[in-house]
């Protein structure tokens, strides 16, 4: 297999254990229990902190990008540490070529068709309960209309986003991991640097660093799976650029078309019907687990008329202003802007995304929690029992409005951009990031608002009721939307080296043996948070390696789980 004649310690090397490190770890040594596999992860219980990945990260625009460490978490289960747990469906349209995005829709439907097959698996790992996301699948939810005189029709309200406990992957998955003989766990190492490929394109092991020591350490292995999150498995990629030496120097796109979801709020929609028939908040299915509706656009539409997929849903209004008069959104927003409290409530950019980072007219929302009472603390009171001391959580806090006017939070795709990247820093090692929403996501976003507008109004349901002046939208939408959580784009997949940095297989361009199972794979953001569809994308690659011809010369050991020294 390698240059040097390396026996390699482990058939598959995986960097990472978030959610889609456990997953393809979990379900290539289930399928292979003669094979060993290797988990490789830069957290550990003993670390605390700020670490040395984030702080060599500079975000270059902050109103748009939160700070590294709002992004994602080191240890062992990764980001899910502090993820909210929706489990969102990509779409068709997302792989379909559409001129807005430029021709980088570089993925087609037949990935979609394969990937569909692995979302069952996906969804028992997320315990986000029946792996469907459209009515009329999930038998016990009832379609009837998200609110009084809705039809379907170019705006859709029949697809459901559905919700894992939230499952917190190192939590949930470690004893699993304790369990399954052949797969070994290495806690407070970085993957820093691959070996040259050979004349096979094979490259043979991988230089580890003790977080706590620096000490360094080789790993050699038959397949290595970058699985370090979006960022991280990009500046891996960025900082081995030997790992391309056959390709004469990286692939154009690594690091490029960084892309994440237009987000926020821009008007209010008020329905002319029964108040009580709008579906404004969570259902249940038969397991328990959580759902919710939201308004999308029909394929045909998007395609036909060139606009970015998007999905907008009833929201409460915002939180910091006190003319909303509900004296438990008051309390709760007073909570979540108490130092210590809030901290403890929701991860930093859940709360930003509550507060909006401001400390607002405290003594109007103390006048509305007083007229409010007792239901200013009965309501959060309930609110809190079930989003924190019971295991299946509630996901999120909806308020019923007897006005029948709710908030219509938008999240949306962006175009493909190469101007939105990740680069090393001119010292080889640091990660520059450039993220803005582009003038056509911004477009865009405006004329689906516009479209759900004219068929709320043709449905004789609702209208909308803008919250700026039309001159003012686009600066507003620019200046509101706030991401770096749902990472994607920078290591894409493409049919050729010329277009992508992966294959359709998740194999990078150049290199016989070298994955990556991030959600920077994806050419496109479509509206979905990406976690649920890269778990279905773990275990369709942990299927495909399984049906890769082993060629390596693997030593039978009798018990695989050998210490760390054993290897080094
Ligand atoms: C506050 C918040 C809320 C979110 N909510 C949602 C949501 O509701 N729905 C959704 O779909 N997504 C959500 N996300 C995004 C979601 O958390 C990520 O998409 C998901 O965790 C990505 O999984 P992953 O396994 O690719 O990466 P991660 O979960 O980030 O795990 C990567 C792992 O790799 C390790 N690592 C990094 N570099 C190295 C290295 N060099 N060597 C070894 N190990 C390394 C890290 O320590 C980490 O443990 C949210 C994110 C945040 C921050």
């Amino acid at each position: 297999m390698n240059a040097n004649n390396l026996l390699p310690d482990y058939d598959i090397c995986i960097l990472g254990s978030g959610p889609a490190g456990i997953i393809v770890a979990l379900e290539y040594a289930r399928l292979n229990p003669q094979k060993s596999v290797l988990l490789v992860e830069y957290g550990s219980p003993q670390q605390s902190g700020e670490n040395n990945l984030d702080k060599s990260i500079h975000v270059k625009n902050q109103q748009n990008h939160h700070i590294p460490s709002e992004c994602t978490n080191k240890g062992l289960g990764g980001t899910s540490a502090t993820w909210g747990g929706r489990c969102v469906m990509y779409d068709d349209i997302d792989f379909i070529d559409r001129p807005i995005l430029n021709g980088n829709c570089t993925w087609d439907e037949t990935i979609f068709e394969e990937v569909k097959v692995h979302v069952p698996v996906a969804a028992k790992y997320f315990e986000c309960g029946k792996p469907e996301f459209t009515f009329p699948g999930s038998s016990n939810l009832n379609h009837k209309p998200i609110a009084d005189g809705f039809k379907q029709g170019i705006v859709t309200d029949a697809v459901l986003e559905r919700y894992s406990m939230p499952t917190r992957f190192g939590k949930r998955y470690s004893a699993d991991i304790e369990a399954q003989k052949n797969l070994t766990v290495l806690q407070g190492f970085e993957a820093r640097d691959f070996a040259e490929p050979d004349e096979n394109n094979n490259i043979s092991f991988l230089i580890i660093r003790e977080v706590e020591t620096q000490k360094l350490k080789k790993i050699i292995a038959g397949r290595f799976i970058l699985a370090a999150g979006a960022q991280e498995s990009t500046r891996i990629l960025l900082r081995n650029s030997q790992l391309f030496k056959q390709l004469g120097a990286p692939p154009f796109a690594l690091g490029k078309y960084y892309q994440g979801h237009i987000s926020g709020k821009i008007a209010s929609v008020r329905f002319s019907g029964d108040p009580k028939k709008t579906d404004y908040s969570f259902s249940r299915d038969t397991d328990g687990s959580y759902t919710r509706r939201r308004f999308q656009f029909d394929t045909a539409f998007l395609k036909e008329n060139n606009l970015l997929n998007t999905a907008i849903w009833l929201d409460n209004p915002l939180y910091f202003d006190p003319k909303h008069k509900s004296g438990a959104m008051s309390f709760m927003y007073m909570a979540m802007i108490t130092p210590v409290l809030g901290k403890k409530l929701a991860p930093p950019a859940i709360a930003h995304s509550i507060t909006k980072g401001k400390v607002n007219k405290v003594p109007a929302h103390l006048g509305n929690i007083v007229r409010g009472l007792p239901n200013s603390l009965l309501k959060p009171a309930s609110i809190f029992y079930k989003r924190y001391c019971l295991k299946r959580k509630l996901p999120g806090i909806f308020l019923y409005s007897p006005q029948n006017t709710y908030a219509l939070h938008f999240h949306a795709e962006q175009i493909p951009f190469a101007g939105n990247y990740m680069k090393l820093g001119s010292d080889g090692e640091s990660l520059i990031i450039n993220y803005s929403p582009t003038d056509a996501d911004v477009d865009s976003v405006i004329k689906l608002h516009e479209a759900l507008d004219k068929w709320l109004k043709d449905c004789n349901c609702g209208e909308l009721s803008y919250w700026f002046s039309k001159e003012d939208l686009p600066g507003a939408i620019k200046k509101m939307s706030k991401d770096g959580l749902h990472q994607s784009g920078t290591t894409r997949i493409a049919d050729s080296p010329d277009m992508g940095v992966v294959d359709k297989n998740l194999k990078v361009w150049g290199t016989n043996n070298i994955y990556v199972c991030s959600s920077s794979v994806f050419p496109t953001s479509g509206q979905a948070n990406p976690t649920f569809i890269l778990g279905a994308f773990a275990a369709r690659l942990a299927q495909h390696l399984t049906s890769l011809p082993t060629n390596l010369n693997i030593p039978k050991k009798e018990n695989f789980k050998i210490s760390f020294d054993s290897i080094l």
